[in-house]
């Protein structure tokens, strides 16, 4: 009996053989010495549907072109060179009771078949560790981050790791990947991963990418017939590196958000457009004979020419609906025209983080117009404004949802007038990140030095009707530690000795617009 399954066994295995094309021309001509690996690379991804604006980008498409690859060669390596889990709409809203916080990007990317993700500095946006190790615990892929650790409460540091059911998995430093391909040819290749460090929390710390960064090369060459890199760092840094590692063929990064591809020596820096409006497709060949690897790198634009592969699309069809459910119950009404924009409204990061802007002129004007106490200027951390976009055209509900993803209420106060000019000029040192106020009322008189409030010089002795975000007074943005404030527990006053007097909406008011400043920026846009 054994001995005629093990005969029918091998019958059906050559019998299948046959049939395959790749393995045919395997056993006519033997090992050829050459092999090519395809490597698919995203970075930056926040939105897993086409954007709005032009319909360019969808990872059910992106799945699409994946599995074309395979089809033509099924050593396909998926990778997203960083920045996945946040931010995005429907990362902000709640499911089941609990923040979503990028549980529908791990999915939508487990089903598209990603491999490979490294670290990028968006994925230690939540403040709470167990979001991030949430994350973690449900993706497929593998997370790679040689130059960042996780901060124990007692200051010693750990990988970050994935619980995989039974056991806990590290997150690997490096990685040799061992492909092969139908006629036997096969290559090692090392893959390592750097990371910006500019994700701060308490719970994370770094070392510098560069030299972590040929500690890895140093290891893998050993082991490895080739090394890879993949990076989540400025591309001046990029560069940097490339110069520092000539013998790694490619860099997969990301962090800069528009396509590019450089060349620094016999090395190629890539990096696809945010969102998956672009994808990376490399070809790595291999040669045994010479140990010779070279890449070409073609960029393919994701738009609707490509058709959503059903698994992916179902996933991300599913999270869609969840969105708009959710955002139904906010009180929005997604698809709702809020205004048509007579001019594109610019709301890239590098622009609201870094100036006063037609955007923030708009929300501060919403801010003081959904007021109740007449506030003479209106303050607003640029780093609510998270869209990373240009708007243009007609307005929609949602894309008010998407610029100010977190919501929230507003706070009138009065303020001694010291106070403000603290926070004015924490505003000013915080140009460049999210802390960069916005500001109406005020502005900077870059001659005489000093603020100017309704074009009076700033007196440190008066005190001042201002509106902001409740999140200001948390005192948790950057160097405004200052200004956290709550109304003190006698209903008398703040708990803030700068801060005379508190006015918050009463949150069951689901008509007071102060209750969500997205609200209030809908109502002022309509007007
Ligand atoms: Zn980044």
């Amino acid at each position: 009996m054994r001995t005629i399954h093990a005969f029918a066994l091998l019958l059906l295995c050559a019998l299948l053989s046959a049939c395959d094309p790749a393995r045919r021309s395997a056993s006519a001509g033997g090992d050829d010495g050459v092999i090519e690996v395809v490597f698919l690379q995203m970075n930056d991804v926040y939105e897993i549907s086409p954007m709005p604006s032009d319909n360019s980008g969808g990872l059910a498409r992106v799945a699409t072109v994946r599995q074309e690859l395979m089809k033509n060669n099924p050593n396909v390596i998926t990778v997203l060179a960083g920045d996945f889990i946040s931010p995005s709409v429907i990362g902000t809203l709640k499911y089941e009771g609990k923040r979503i916080r990028g549980k529908h990007m791990v999915e939508t990317l487990n089903t598209l078949g990603l491999d490979w993700v490294v670290f990028g500095n968006h994925e230690f946006d939540y403040d709470d560790q167990a979001d991030l190790q949430a994350r973690l615990d449900e993706s497929k892929f593998k997370w790679l981050g040689a130059n960042v650790r996780m901060k124990n409460a007692d200051g010693s540091l750990a990988p970050f790791s994935k619980n995989t059911g039974a056991a806990k998995e590290n997150c690997p430093d490096n990685a040799v990947i061992t492909v092969k391909d139908a006629d036997g040819t096969s290559v090692r290749i090392g893959l390592f991963g750097v990371l910006i460090g500019t994700g701060r929390k308490p719970w994370v710390s770094y070392t510098d990418p560069f030299t972590t960064a040929v500690q890895q090369y140093n290891d893998l060459k050993t082991k490895s017939d080739v090394v890879i890199g993949m990076t989540h760092l400025d591309i001046s840094d990029d560069l940097k590196l490339a110069g520092m590692l000539p013998d790694v063929p490619l860099f997969m990064g990301g962090h800069d958000h528009t396509n590019m591809l450089r060349h620094a020596g016999n090395s190629v820096v890539a990096k696809a457009d945010a969102n998956a409006r672009s994808v990376y497709v490399h070809t790595l060949r291999y040669n045994t004979r010479t140990r010779k690897a070279t890449v070409s790198s073609q960029l393919r634009r994701i738009d609707g020419s490509i058709a959503d592969e059903p698994a992916t699309a179902a996933v991300v069809g599913r999270w869609e609906k969840i969105k708009n459910e959710s955002l139904a119950s906010s009180g929005f009404d997604p698809a709702k025209k809020v205004t048509d924009l007579k001019t594109p409204l610019d709301c890239r990061e590098a622009i609201v983080r870094n100036q006063q802007t037609e955007a923030g002129k708009m929300i501060t004007g919403a801010m003081l117009s959904a007021s109740r106490t007449k506030p003479e200027c209106a303050l607003l951390n640029s780093g609510s404004i998270r869209v990373d976009d240009v708007l243009s055209g007609t307005l929609t509900e949602l894309d008010i949802v998407r610029m100010l993803p977190f919501g929230g209420g507003l706070s009138e106060v009065e303020m001694k007038g010291s106070l403000l000019l603290k926070t004015l000029d924490a505003g000013r040192s915080n140009q460049g990140n999210g802390g960069y106020l916005q500001i109406a009322g005020a502005r900077y008189d870059e001659a005489g030095k000093r603020w100017l409030i309704a074009e009076k010089p700033l007196d440190a002795a008066r005190v001042y009707r201002v509106v902001l975000p409740d999140f200001l007074l948390t005192g948790n943005e950057q160097n405004m530690g200052f200004l956290k404030t709550a109304a003190a527990a006698d209903g008398k006053g703040t708990t803030n000795p700068e801060v005379i007097s508190l006015v918050k909406p009463l949150a069951t008011d689901k008509a007071d617009l102060r209750n969500d400043i997205r609200l209030a920026l809908i109502d002022f846009l309509r007007k």
